[in-house]
């Protein structure tokens, strides 16, 4: 009709959908977990709207329904969910927007294209992952709230259409013409195994449907109500995937019931690999929130902006269900929670920190974020100087705070740090010169955010921490390792005034120091205030 609109893809998209369509047979299956997945979140997202924003609820018992459809050779997947409006159609499927697809097209580019087919499964490709199995697809969505509903039409090629549709409810349709050597997936039977193996945490009802009934195809539980000894590791990181929209595998997995209090089940994950958001995206946490199984909100920040690469689910019996966006900010509950959470995680994090070997591959993913709370978090500085790790001028690798205070020389005072921006450059510092010929070691800082913790934590077991760029790190008690060569120190007591008149208002003082031993003159801070690393972010930041 006059009213269908054509519109070309995204480029990255025509790439992906390249891929997608040349995908190994084996992978097929995974297009029907990533439609589900998208189903029960779109089921989600419709009951947290409806809460907080007054929009119509999902109705009571509604399910996401797999349709086979054997005569017609397609399969279609309905959810009871919030739909998509025209403009949503068009940005969620049209180009890619979205964090798995992302992070799929990124891994996407470090691998030879070999591997690339593999990777489908690993990763999925979200929403494009039907290609996998159907020459059309055709989505039918209407907006919760809206009054009219479209269709979206792709074969999968360079473009796709648009078309005013009715649809009764809110919701979606994802009708798949399935190509004629994937009729496999239009067995009951076969459908409700791959749900069984993608799907079963999947709290929304699943349903399948065979002989004209709609058969229950999950079992639903929520899986972080069941006890630990029940629970397998291939479910935990089914679920840690389809929670993170990630597919790595945990680092660590917290599991645990807390009763006292306040009443509330946990499951938290910490991820192996550094998630793309967590590094692009906003600071805040987006643990999920569930009152009773049912999933409240992400936005509840259940822990601090310095944790928030945890994922998983907390649900208490402590709030009521309709618990509205006001209540949860004022509710003492919730800060509770919050207190009780970030507990245990910091307590894993140290007891991880002393026991597993995986700890620098963690601290390599997560250091930078959680040396944010030395900066903004009082409360648990103490424990977080605990968990920090270090290169250094005198060791390799990483080291702790505590580490270094062990080595420290007699007659050291000061744990001394030197920041900037990277730790190659670092360790060529000619402001390192007189710490190495004394054999005083040096923590070298290349993080962005090193520029501001170190005056906050201001000293670890009693020992103030310096940087080296700031004022006259006293190393006259510090006998050299070994005489310099030249002997004497020379004389520059007439020197210093020509210096000082060269260089005019450029700089406060000219001084003698013993901190160098191979350059002639250094920069240095004054005492008080920024030191040199700080001084020049400040300087690109235009203050
Ligand atoms: P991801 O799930 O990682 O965001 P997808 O490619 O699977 O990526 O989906 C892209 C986006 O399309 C989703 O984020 C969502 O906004 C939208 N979407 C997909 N399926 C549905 C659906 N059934 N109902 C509502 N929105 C959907
Ligand atoms: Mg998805």
């Amino acid at each position: 009709s006059e009213a269908v609109e054509r519109h070309e893809f995204g480029a990255e998209v025509g790439r992906l959908l390249d891929l997608v369509v040349h995908a190994l047979y084996s992978d097929r299956e995974i297009f029907l977990r990533e439609l589900v997945a998208n189903a029960a979140d779109a089921v989600d997202r419709r009951r947290f709207e409806a809460l907080t924003g007054g929009a119509p609820g999902v109705p009571e018992g509604a399910a996401v329904r797999i349709v086979p459809d054997k005569e017609a050779r397609t399969l279609t997947i309905s959810d009871p969910g919030i739909g998509m409006s025209k403009a949503e159609l068009t940005e969620n499927l049209g180009t890619i927007a979205r964090s798995g697809t992302r992070a799929f097209t990124q891994s996407l580019a470090e691998t030879g294209p070999g591997d690339r087919p593999s990777l489908i499964g690993q990763f999925g490709v979200g929403f494009y992952a039907a290609f996998m199995v159907a020459e059309r697809v055709e989505v039918t969505s209407r907006r919760a709230g809206a009054e009219e509903g479209w269709t979206w039409a792709s074969e999968g090629r360079g473009d796709y259409t648009l078309a005013p549709a009715t649809r009764a409810e809110a919701g979606t349709d994802i009708v798949l013409h399935m190509k004629p050597d994937a009729e496999e997936f239009l067995e009951p039977l076969r459908l409700r195994t791959i749900i069984r193996k993608w799907a079963d945490h999947i709290t929304v009802p699943i349903t399948v449907t065979q002989d004209g009934k709609d058969e229950p195809a999950n079992e639903g539980t929520a899986l972080w109500r069941k006890p630990k000894a029940e629970v397998s590791e291939e479910s935990y990181t089914e679920f840690y995937r389809h929670l993170g929209h990630v597919f790595d595998k945990p680092w660590a997995t917290l599991h645990w019931r807390a009763e006292g209090t306040v009443d509330f089940s946990a499951l938290l994950f910490i991820p192996g690999m550094k998630p793309f958001q967590v590094v692009e995206g906003e600071r805040e946490s987006r643990v999920r929130l569930h009152v009773r199984r049912m999933f409240i909100t992400d936005q509840a920040e259940l822990l601090p902006p310095w944790l928030r690469f945890v994922q998983g689910v907390v649900d208490t019996e402590d709030l009521p269900l309709n618990v509205s966006r006001e209540m949860l900010q004022a509710t003492p509950v919730l800060a509770r929670i919050r207190r009780a959470v970030t507990n245990r995680v910091l307590s894993e994090l140290k007891g991880r920190a002393k026991n597993d070997a995986g700890y620098v591959g963690f601290w390599e993913n997560f250091g930078p974020i959680l040396k944010e709370g030395l900066w903004e978090d009082a409360e648990h500085r103490k424990d977080l100087a605990g968990l920090l790790r270090f290169r250094s001028s005198a060791v390799e690798g990483w080291t702790s705070l505590a580490d270094y205070v062990a080595r420290m020389k007699e007659g050291q005072e000061a744990i001394y740090v030197l920041a900037g921006d990277s730790p190659e450059a670092l360790a060529r510092s000619p402001q390192l010169e007189g710490f190495r010929a004394r054999g005083v070691e040096v923590l070298l800082l290349s993080d962005q955010i090193d520029a501001f913790w170190p005056e906050r934590l201001d000293r670890f077991e009693e020992k103030p921490i310096r940087s080296i760029t700031q004022g006259s790190a006293d190393l006259s008690k510090l006998a050299p390792v070994e005489e310099a060569a030249g002997g004497e120190p020379a004389d520059v007591s007439r020197l210093i005034p020509l210096l000082k008149d060269a260089l005019g208002e450029e700089v406060s003082e000219v001084r003698a120091t013993d901190r160098l031993v191979e350059s002639a003159v250094v920069l240095a801070a004054p005492e008080h205030g920024p030191d040199l690393h700080m001084q020049r972010l400040l300087q690109r930041a235009g203050r």
